[in-house]
């Protein structure tokens, strides 16, 4: 394969002038419209946010309205779960190309319009989660994939969003190592398919005891990253800040590329089966302010629980701080 060069760096140009901010929660969000089966195309894709963006895109798209109104700068699209694998499990694994490409077209209609309408950059990351696999583990069902059926999964689905018009591509809430670089793999061949090379942020998922799944820890991480085409590292999902300020604190360290912090808000608490996400936007907004001052973060948003006052307040806090050193050594 030969390389490319970028054909769009914007988001790395930003990046290098001021700290970004992702928006909050796609999924909580969705939650709390009540959607029926009748929103979803039926009981069959219930509970599928990712077809939402073909049987009922207003949803979504209200979604990133009211993000963008908060003022930040990144749009994260309604694609976690649409790969082949886990849209499968709804009966939609041969509308991967589709889904994708409608939800990239429905972020970047929206931020180009806010960015038209305010004159502030707005910008769209191509989420791509979990494909629901964990190619390191033992176990026969969740290991039985190889890493070229892996690389071709995340491959097809980069390709949508890609022919949908993101900025970058966002592999978040990685539980396996090997699965991230699964991801890569694809995401380079969806750049020679495609002929375009957009920046990767690679984020993943610690537990409170600041381990992925399968134990790799921080370090581990970006020693195995920082060998690979990733443009901004970083960690979402799973806690809050509280349990990430370590590992960010050992990245701001050791990591020679741009850092991202993207939590919940905060731990969540099991009420009567539903999870609740306890953290305020005051104390989120302050800690999250902090690690951009202290840890050299320069991508910052809200994963599960994050909701525009959240992300208003954070936004705000942030206004005219500067882009910290990229380097960590020989800054
Ligand atoms: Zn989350």
């Amino acid at each position: 394969m030969t390389t490319l060069n970028f054909t769009n760096r914007r988001y790395l140009d930003a990046l290098a002038q001021k700290v970004l901010v992702f928006d909050g929660a796609m999924g909580t969000s969705l939650q709390k419209m009540n959607l029926t089966a009748e929103d979803f195309g039926g009981e069959r894709t219930l509970g599928c946010n990712d077809y939402l963006v073909i049987t009922q895109p207003s949803a979504v798209e209200k979604v990133h309205r009211s993000f963008m109104e908060a003022g930040v700068d990144v749009l994260e699209t309604c694609t976690f779960r649409a790969n082949r694998l886990t849209l499968g499990e709804y009966g939609l694994g041969s509308r991967v190309l589709e889904i994708n490409r409608a939800a990239a077209a429905l972020a970047r209609k929206v931020a180009d319009e806010f960015a038209a309408a305010t004159g502030q950059p707005r910008f769209v990351a191509g989420s791509i989660g979990p494909s629901g696999k964990l190619p390191s583990m033992n176990d026969p069902e969740l290991s039985n994939i190889t890493f070229q059926e892996l690389s071709d999964i995340f491959a097809e689905q980069a390709q949508g969003l890609i022919e949908g018009g993101v900025d970058l591509l966002l592999i978040e809430t990685s539980q396996d190592i090997l699965e991230v670089k699964a991801a890569i793999d694809g995401l380079q061949q969806a750049f020679q398919r495609t002929q375009t090379r957009l920046p990767i942020q690679a984020q993943v998922t610690l537990d409170t005891t600041g381990r992925m799944l399968l134990g790799t820890d921080i370090t581990a991480v970006l020693a195995i990253l920082e060998g690979l085409p990733v443009d901004v590292i970083g960690l979402n999902c799973s806690t809050g800040p509280d349990y990430m300020r370590e590992p960010i604190r050992v990245l701001g360290e050791l990591s020679p590329l741009p850092i991202s912090c993207i939590p919940n808000a905060g731990l969540p608490l099991n009420v009567d089966g539903q999870a609740v996400y306890p953290l305020l936007p005051e104390p989120f907004a302050e800690e999250m302010a902090e690690f951009v001052r202290k840890y050299r973060v320069s991508v910052v948003g809200g994963c599960c629980g994050t909701t525009p006052d959240h992300m208003r307040l954070l936004v705000e806090k942030l206004r005219g701080q500067p882009a910290p050193a990229v380097s960590a050594t020989g800054a």
